[in-house]
């Protein structure tokens, strides 16, 4: 009797068979190719158009109607992406949807970050989303993005993934004269202006060290110095993802959060089948800033796919876009925070979600009184239970650490603003926002399985 009341909390590893495990294991070696080739939401909206199309998805703007079976998708300024799987079922009564956000916090070149400072040649940063600065520092960096020139040419720029590309780092003090450092609190031991690029040390034959610089990059991209106006440039971490811990089971890299349910939903379309409800899925930019601008969440360039959508499948009357959202449900699918050994004190014990016990549920996000949360009726959750345990998806319910201690929020919000049904449902990780994020292979793959699961389920 006691076992069926308890809610007893354990691995997904303890007792796994050889089968499943070698399934998991597979598939990750598949999310650690993607994560080596995806550092930034360009890459990855790239890498997600591929698939799709070699998959049968077709570009919205060259469809002309849309019948139960048809794959589109839409590109929005190759930064984010939506695509949609349209079945039987009218759009009105409703999809089934999944978000996630693909871009990741990193340090973004300045429009002017060129200079040459007690001889030797930097580019100024300015970092992009929550990170803690002191993290940044002395690892090797690589530099990845765009150029775009008056006329229009688009120079692409990727340097220091190859073992034969320079990487490039930023300096800390020599603990020997750290002293006055060691004295500051850790959020003012590195502040934003000390996020400086290292990139050359040779002078031209007039000693300009910068010049020097400018010419090299010239020779190698052909961009003059204002080329940097019109550039988006972002520094990344340099190093690969990697197997985690002496049996594997982990992955250590940067941009898990939130490429990890990036992938995880992206497999799960590719790979999911339903008849009656259309399947839609959201890669979105600019969610670490607060998903604004044309190519995040907020904006209207969403609304504008499922008019398409509507339209395309002769459906647009009046309110039905209104009509659609209301009736839709969704997970957000995005990252937890798994319960770091080292820093227990900031989980409380109840409600946080341990790496390797499944894919993690947060009912609701916000900070102290659950000041903007996106909280998911009960009556969703229990459905979101359903789906979960007659499809053997292992999962866990918890929050996002201690009531008091800070907070955080995901784009649900922003479609349960449009009237859905949207829960928080993602990859529990520890490191997150660090260029070096940790997440579990078991959770990876109930991740999978159970984005797989929503998107096949006809209940309503
Ligand atoms: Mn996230
Ligand atoms: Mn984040």
């Amino acid at each position: 009797m006691e076992k069926d009341l308890l809610n007893k909390k354990s691995s997904g590893w303890l007792n796994i068979d050889n089968d499943l495990k070698e399934k998991i294991f597979d598939f990750c070696d598949g999310y650690i190719d993607f994560l080596n080739n995806c550092k930034t939401e360009r890459e990855t909206s790239k890498f997600i158009i591929n698939k799709l199309e070699n998959n049968g998805f077709k570009n919205i703007n060259d469809v002309n109607s849309l019948n139960s079976g048809d794959k589109v998708y839409m590109l929005n300024r190759n930064k984010s992406v939506y695509a949609a799987i349209i079945a039987e079922d009218n759009l009105t009564q409703g999809v089934n949807l999944i978000g996630s956000h693909i871009d990741s916090p990193r340090l973004d070149l300045k429009p002017n970050p060129l200079y040459e400072d007690a001889k030797l040649a930097l580019f100024k940063t300015h970092y992009y989303g929550g990170i803690k600065k002191y993290q940044w520092t002395t690892i090797p960096l690589a530099i990845h993005g765009v150029v775009i020139k008056p006329n229009g040419t688009k120079v692409e720029v990727v340097i220091g993934e190859n073992e034969n590309d320079p990487v490039f780092t930023i300096t800390d003090i020599l603990p020997h004269l750290a002293t006055e450092q060691y004295e500051k609190k850790i959020g003012k031991a590195i502040e934003g202006e000390d996020l400086n690029l290292l990139i050359g040390s040779i002078p031209s034959n007039t000693d300009n060290i910068k010049e020097n610089i400018m010419k090299i990059i010239n020779e190698k991209y052909g961009i003059d110095e204002k080329d940097f106006y019109s550039s988006e440039l972002e520094v990344v971490p340099a190093f690969k993802a990697r197997h985690l811990g002496f049996d594997k089971s982990m992955i250590s890299a940067y941009g898990q959060d939130d490429r990890v349910c990036a992938y995880t939903s992206l497999q799960a379309l590719l790979n999911a089948s339903n008849e009656k409800r259309t399947i839609v899925s959201i890669f979105a930019d600019k969610e670490e800033i607060g998903s604004v601008g044309n190519t995040g969440m907020c904006s209207q360039m969403f609304d504008l796919f499922m008019n398409e959508l509507l339209t395309k499948k002769n459906e647009n009357t009046p309110g039905a876009l209104n009509k659609t959202y209301c009736n839709s449900i969704m997970l957000s699918a995005d990252v937890g925070a798994g319960m770091d050994p080292n820093y227990q004190s900031v989980s409380e014990k109840n409600n946080t979600s341990h790496i390797g016990f499944g894919i993690e549920i947060n009912k609701y996000t916000g900070s102290r009184g659950k000041s903007g949360a996106s909280d998911a009726n009960a009556e969703f959750v229990a459905k979101i239970r359903n789906i979960f345990e007659s499809n053997n998806v292992k999962y866990q319910v918890s929050e996002l650490g201690k009531v008091d201690l800070g907070g955080g929020g995901t784009i649900a919000y922003i479609l349960a603003d449009k009237g859905m049904d949207v829960i928080d449902c993602g990859v529990p990780v520890i490191s997150m926002h660090s260029p070096y994020e940790v997440t579990s292979k078991y959770d990876i793959y109930e991740a999978y399985t159970g984005y797989k699961a929503f998107f096949e389920t006809n209940e309503k």
